[in-house]
């Protein structure tokens, strides 16, 4: 490799999570969402490594299941977006995926397979709209759905709902949805679905049938600092590169493009190889915090295409080629997102093809 630019997948970590997370719960079976390839985390790789483990894996679309099968992963997949066209249909034959529908066309479109004996061995579960609003059929008719499109649906047919504010400071509108979920469905035979990480991690009355696990299996809290329930999360992925340059500046000099970062004093900056093209977001302000060298170092000016620059003045110890963490083991990304103005997942899942994944297992097994 020319450039030392890497995400280091700890795949231990990720085990860690994973039983941190089962120590909680220790009912529900575990769907690992590993949808934008385990949010840049590596889907297949990820998937090998709990297969084992877990009892669903879940992605966004059919094209994610395919690559998942194609490298040889067998555990059934919820495909969380249900069938984009009928030719999803047609493409998932035999692939093992359970749908989770959420508009008429797509159940009246199996009805219609069934009746002709072509749905072959994939399964029906069905989403309904609580209140968050994106996907799902309103939960005020979910007698009316079940009953319809009850030659679609078998035993272990799951009804799942989604929480828009499971990691909110106020629970009040988590507790709402999970209560008008749970009323509707009192009477019905089917298992259910409803937390994500957040939800899983704060409401024991939501956690139910299956938990949808993503973001806290990577390490990252889903919660925000004024109020972390994280538990002893560890960092699945660290960003690194290294320092190319270092300039010593005069007092009254810019750093960067539009010259946004002015020198108050004589000034030493480090140039990092890694910019927006490797999913760093450009909009990083100046002050958005890296490590090196056991410090906290900022950014100064604006982010480029391939490089970052920082202000090192503190520290005339750094030289080129020197490690720095972007986030990762010493610097959690939640911080980082933060000065961004955006969330870890954000950060997580933009990390571009051209960084290579080195995945490594540091062997704290638990
Ligand atoms: C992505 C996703 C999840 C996982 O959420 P996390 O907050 O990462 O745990 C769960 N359910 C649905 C429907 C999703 O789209």
């Amino acid at each position: 490799m020319s450039r030392a630019t890497r995400a280091i997948i700890d795949l231990s970590a990720l085990e860690h999570n994973l039983s941190l997370l089962q120590d909680i719960n220790e009912t529900s079976k575990v769907i690992a969402v590993i949808k934008a390839d385990a949010y840049g985390n590596g889907a297949v790789q990820v998937a090998k490594q709990i297969a084992d483990r877990v009892d669903l894996f879940a992605v966004a679309f059919l094209d994610e299941a395919i690559e998942l099968r194609v490298a040889g992963i067998t555990l059934p997949i919820v495909i969380l977006q249900g069938p984009h066209s009928t030719d999803d249909f047609t493409d998932a034959q035999r692939l093992n995926v359970i749908w989770v529908m959420h508009e008429r066309w797509q159940l009246e479109h199996a009805k219609n397979l069934k009746q002709r004996g072509k749905l072959d061995q994939n399964k029906i579960w069905l989403k309904f709209d609580t209140g968050m609003h994106r996907l799902g059929f309103p939960i005020s008719e979910f007698e009316a759905i079940t009953e319809s499109y009850k030659e679609l649906l078998e035993k272990d047919s799951t009804i799942v709902t989604h929480l828009a504010c499971a990691d909110d400071i106020s629970p009040a509108h988590a507790e709402h949805q999970i209560q008008t979920f749970l009323q509707a469905v009192e009477s019905s035979p089917f298992s259910l679905c409803i937390a994500n990480s957040a939800t899983n991690m704060r409401f024991e009355n939501a956690r139910k049938d299956f938990v949808r696990l993503g973001i806290a299996l990577y390490g990252s809290t889903p919660f925000p600092k004024s109020y972390d329930k994280s538990l002893s999360l560890s960092s699945v992925m660290t960003l690194e590169s290294e320092i190319m340059a270092i300039r010593r500046i005069p007092k009254g000099d810019f750093v960067g493009y539009g010259a946004t970062w002015q020198a108050k004093r004589e000034s030493l900056i480090a140039t990092v190889a890694l910019g927006y093209a490797d999913g760093y977001p450009r909009h990083a302000p100046s002050g958005t915090p890296a490590w090196c060298k056991g410090r906290l170092i900022p950014l100064v000016g604006r982010v480029s295409m391939d490089m970052l620059t920082f202000d090192v003045t503190d520290m005339s110890y750094v030289e080129v080629g020197d490690k720095v963490e972007l986030w990762g083991k010493h610097l959690p990304i939640n911080d980082v997102a933060d000065h961004i103005g955006t969330i870890g997942y954000e950060l997580m899942t933009r990390i571009s093809k051209r960084v290579p994944r080195v995945y490594i297992s540091t062997g704290i097994k638990s």
